[in-house]
């Protein structure tokens, strides 16, 4: 099944947002396999959002994901990358609908809680930039047959 990286931001972190957070996915049906609370450097984020680098506000949006912890989540599921993905709403978050993340959370374009991947070559890439293969924990769920069509699985 497809998987997709999370970033809880450091601001839903400090926010008391995080649980909160982690909670849609998993009502929504994701699966977590990999989870963990680190500080991102400099140089990780100059790699993880180097299509920004010429925009006025990279140093500010670099500071940002610096000013605290982060959460990184793996999500697994059923087309889970474009589903994480509208789920958290809009980049900016002034014009993110109500009931995403962001549109619930936030009105910044750039402190909008969650860092979400954008297609599932993507998700392939930023996986690999933060998690090792011993990150992961593979584990049975039972609910499977519940939640999906066995073409889904
Ligand atoms: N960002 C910002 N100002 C902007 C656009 C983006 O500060 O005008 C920040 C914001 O935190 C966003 C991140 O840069 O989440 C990455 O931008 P991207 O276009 O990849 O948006 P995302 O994939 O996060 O929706
Ligand atoms: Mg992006």
């Amino acid at each position: 099944m497809e998987r997709t990286l999370v970033i809880l931001k450091p601001g839903c972190l400090q926010r008391g947002l995080a649980g909160e957070v982690i909670s849609r996915f998993e009502k929504r049906g994701l699966k977590l396999v990999a989870m963990k609370m680190v500080r991102l450097t400099d140089e990780v984020l100059d790699v993880h959002y180097a299509h920004l680098k010429d925009k006025p506000f990279f140093q500010w949006l670099k500071d940002g994901m610096m000013a605290a912890p982060v959460i990184l989540c793996c999500w697994e599921g059923h087309c889970a990358v474009q589903v994480v993905r509208d789920m958290a709403g809009a980049t900016r978050a002034s014009k993110a609908v109500p009931g995403t993340i962001r549109g619930d959370y936030s009105t910044s374009a750039q402190e909008n809680i969650v860092h979400t991947s954008d297609s599932p070559e993507n998700a392939a890439i930023e996986l690999e930039r933060f998690f090792v293969e011993s990150d992961y924990c593979f584990y049975d769920s039972p609910l499977d047959a519940f939640k999906y069509a066995p073409d889904e699985i």
